[in-house]
């Protein structure tokens, strides 16, 4: 089962500890050979990884497939082997996310998300992104940001310990991991990019098919107006970086390297069948009401509300009532323990510091209904709560918070918790997601020719163009592999 509703509670924390053990020291970058001041010494930087890894799995949820993560790792670390750093101890994981984007954390922590995957063609692509990333590590650079931000004394210890609750559309989670993934400078991606280059090839991956991905980003880019964080910065423009990256590439095999691989077909295999876009097993709405078919329930969110579905949540608010809702899933230790019971381990865990309600049988599950005492940024608070248990050692946690007391905000937020019911119609839970799908063309034509006859699909064909790096103006050969979405069940 995927879900990508997780729990946050624990993040601020593991933030706070990983920056409580920065202490200042001086040490030789490995990538460069150069002495530096860095407040992190290495195995600190091990430390922050080990201890942020759960935190980044548990707000993007790692990607199901366990065929495509264990081929991701076999590549990333085929190229890590020949990085400057080959023993760290690298971890390479696949995030259930459609956002195009890569990122690495301090330790030989890589991410790389499904999203980035539908759009790259080859293995050699593919060692070219994780190179880069590797090189971000190897270079130090994660653990340079991590020393400018202390020095720019960002409040980090300031967040106490109640969720990311009532921060919609940015959860204090998400605040808390955006201080690792700060953007790099350009000279730091001018850097990666080489190391990366230098990695793949070495790694015996052919290095000519790297600028590709920058032309891809490029495009996506343009087509979505939208910010790719992190790999895709906004700065060094990906143009520039397809230049420098094909010097780079020339460079790298001009001793007449014969023996490089690019291993598209092997590629294609393993991304056959990939999950593209949003997953609507892992929630949707339709209108103001909200199903998600993995965990088994839906619910009605508060007519005129604004609604956003996030991987660690999702949060409804009304502007004009000063009001806020927040739904994320819980878990307890005790897989036995009672709605009424996991609200007592969270005061005892002092998660909350105040509890008043009583236990409620819904129409379905069992639910424990009142407020709750809860530190924030902002002090402390008293929030309406609501926690459901949907099944065992789970919990449907619904926080909200109006203007005051009793008011209509306040009984929307009520009657919107006690809504929560399991999902019955099949329909809505029968759904499947859009999913990537290679076909070989049986005849020369142009591309939008040849895509427009293989059946419904999901993508616009300038979208399909740029999945497979082609213009859909050209003309294909027959016996080219095609990549192309096909539309899955749902609204
Ligand atoms: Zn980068």
């Amino acid at each position: 089962m995927t879900s990508r509703l997780h729990r946050v509670l624990a993040i601020p924390l593991l933030v706070a500890s990983v920056l409580a053990v920065a202490v200042a020291g001086c040490s030789t970058n490995p990538a460069t050979g150069k002495r530096q001041i860095s407040f992190v010494s290495t195995s600190q930087e091990a430390a922050m990884g080990r201890e942020s890894d759960p935190a980044v799995i548990a707000e993007y949820g790692l990607y199901g497939d366990s065929t495509v993560q264990r081929y991701a790792d076999s590549v990333g670390q085929r190229v890590a082997s020949v990085s400057h750093l080959p023993t760290l101890g690298w971890h390479f994981r696949v995030l259930d996310s459609p956002v195009v984007n890569a990122f690495a954390i301090p330790g030989g922590y890589i991410y790389i998300t499904r999203g980035i995957l539908a759009y790259l063609n080859s293995e050699a692509q593919l060692a070219g992104v994780l190179g880069h990333e590797c090189g971000h590590v190897t270079a130090r650079h994660s653990a340079q940001q991590i020393t400018r931000s202390q020095i720019a004394g960002v409040g980090l210890l300031a967040s106490a310990v109640f969720v990311g609750a009532l921060r919609p559309y940015t959860g204090l989670a998400q605040q808390g991991l955006g201080l690792l993934f700060l953007k790099y400078s350009r000279d730091n991606e001018t850097q990666a990019d080489e190391l990366g280059t230098g990695y793949a090839t070495k790694a015996d991956y052919d290095p000519r098919v790297i600028p590709e991905t920058y032309s891809m980003l490029k495009r996506v880019g343009e087509r979505s107006g939208a910010q790719l964080p992190g790999f895709l910065s906004t700065h060094p423009d990906p143009g520039d970086r397809e230049i420098r990256t094909s010097q780079l590439a020339q460079a790298a095999v001009a001793g007449g390297r014969r023996d490089l691989q690019i291993e598209a077909a092997r590629y294609r295999r393993h991304i056959e069948g990939l999950v593209y876009g949003d997953d609507p097993r892992a929630g949707y709405f339709v209108a103001n009401r909200f199903y998600h078919p993995d965990l088994g329930f839906e619910m009605i969110f508060p007519d005129g509300w604004k609604t956003l579905n996030q991987p660690s949540s999702v949060v409804a608010s009304n502007q004009s009532l000063g009001a806020l809702m927040e739904l994320t899933l819980q878990f307890s230790k005790d897989s036995t323990a009672t709605p009424d019971q996991f609200v007592r381990s969270l005061l005892d865990e002092k998660k909350i510091q105040d509890a008043s309600g009583r236990s409620e049988s819904f129409r379905d599950f069992p639910a424990w209904m009142g407020q709750v005492l809860a530190s924030g940024d902002g002090g402390r608070k008293t929030l309406i709560a609501g926690f459901v248990r949907i099944r065992p050692g789970q919990f449907v946690q619904m926080l909200g918070q109006s203007r005051s007391a009793g008011d209509a905000a306040s009984e929307q937020i009520l009657a919107s918790i006690r809504s929560l019911a399991m999902l019955r119609d099949p329909e809505r839970r029968n759904v499947t997601a859009d999913r990537l799908h290679v076909v070989v063309t049986d005849r020369e034509g142009t591309f939008t020719d040849l895509v427009s006859r293989m059946g419904p699909q999901a993508l616009s064909l300038e979208e399909t163009a740029i999945l497979n790096n082609m213009r859909a103006t050209a003309t294909i050969p027959a016996g080219t592999p095609i990549k192309i979405v096909q539309k899955g069940r749902h609204p």
